[in-house]
């Protein structure tokens, strides 16, 4: 059970434009980030830079959006637009929730 230790909130960088449109500064950050056992995904945003986020190696990758219409894996309703969706994965497996449910689900434990 030591996933339960690890607070929700995951560890973010947000780094600076200069640095990371350079490539040599890229790798210097994920091989550093790497031995420290940290997953990496970087993202690209269309003229706006970059944005690098970190998380601990196996640990779960969460995701937030505003609803899709998916059934969520608790209550089995659709999360619709008028909700946000909390989107993790987890050992390969995709799990759905609304924001409420998300908090149930990590009360009772995995
Ligand atoms: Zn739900």
């Amino acid at each position: 059970m030591g996933f339960a230790l690890v607070p929700p909130t995951e560890p973010e960088l947000h780094l600076l434009h200069g640095w990371l449109d350079s490539w040599r500064g890229v790798g210097d950050i994920v091989v550093g980030m790497a031995r420290q056992e940290y997953d990496l995904e970087l993202r690209r945003y269309n003229g706006r830079g970059w944005r690098a986020m970190f998380v601990p190696s196996g640990v779960e990758h969460s995701f937030i959006s505003q609803g899709t219409g998916q059934l969520c894996d608790v209550c089995e309703q659709a999360i619709t637009a008028d909700h946000l969706e909390y989107e993790l994965d987890i050992g390969g497996r995709t799990l759905r929730f609304h924001d409420k449910c998300l908090d149930m689900w990590r009360q009772v434990g995995r």
